[in-house]
């Protein structure tokens, strides 16, 4: 089952964007059967939850934080993360960096950008993600990397709004990628879930987190 649905959304991807395994909520039986059948992204969006799991899995699994990150919980995920997508301030992105200082770590970043027409979602204004990009305050911060961005469009079936946020998102990616200064360094665009994930591949996204389109619903 855990296979068929993975074998079978990497074939809609068509290599074009790399799959995140979502398995919030889901058992270590059902993560190694994903490993199984051939993922090693996995996406977690609590910190607890990705620390307890990290060690039981196989080492060669990239972590992938997707959900909103306190600063006083980054230090248990600083050693093994591969790419934080919630990054929504410099006060974070400060206390990333001082974390993978301890463990002589560069860790990638994406900020996560408010692109939803729903109030309860996280993230940067284009204008906010502008301003924090160019600050004189990330010129110290020698171990993060900015990689990308990532955002969630807005839950509804308007497939054209999907795409009209989606699309919105890779300009905005476009435009910011072209900022030169050492710590940033795009090739990543995290967009598209289980229901929009093809809506986003056709938009631009390079990596696509998809949770219940493999491991069924969530209570
Ligand atoms: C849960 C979650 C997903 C996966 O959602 P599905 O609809 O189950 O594919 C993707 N991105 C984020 C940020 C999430 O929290």
């Amino acid at each position: 089952m855990i296979a068929d649905s993975i074998h079978q959304i990497e074939q809609k991807l068509q290599g074009r964007a790399r799959l995140i395994a979502v398995t919030k909520t889901k058992p270590v039986p059902m993560l190694q059967e994903a490993y199984d059948a051939g993922c090693r992204l996995f996406g977690e969006n609590k910190v607890q939850e990705m620390a307890d799991k990290q060690p039981q899995l196989p080492a060669d699994v990239q972590w992938h934080l997707i959900g909103h990150l306190q600063t006083n919980k980054v230090k248990y995920i600083a050693p093994f993360v591969a790419l934080i997508h919630s990054v929504d301030s410099l006060k974070l992105l400060q206390e990333i960096n001082k974390q993978a200082a301890k463990h002589n770590r560069v860790i990638d970043c994406l900020l996560q950008i408010y692109i939803a027409d729903e109030e309860t979602k996280f993230g940067l204004s284009p204008d906010e993600a502008d301003t924090l990009l160019t600050s004189p305050e990330l010129d110290p911060l020698t171990n993060v990397r900015i990689v990308g961005l990532m955002g969630l469009a807005t839950n509804t079936g308007d497939t054209e709004q999907v795409r009209r946020e989606f699309r919105g998102l890779k300009h905005l990616y476009d435009r910011l990628a072209s900022i030169d200064r050492p710590l940033i360094q795009f090739s990543e665009l995290s967009m598209g879930m289980s229901g929009d994930y093809r809506i986003a591949v056709e938009e631009g996204s390079t990596l696509v987190r998809v949770g219940s389109a493999i491991f069924g619903s969530r209570n």
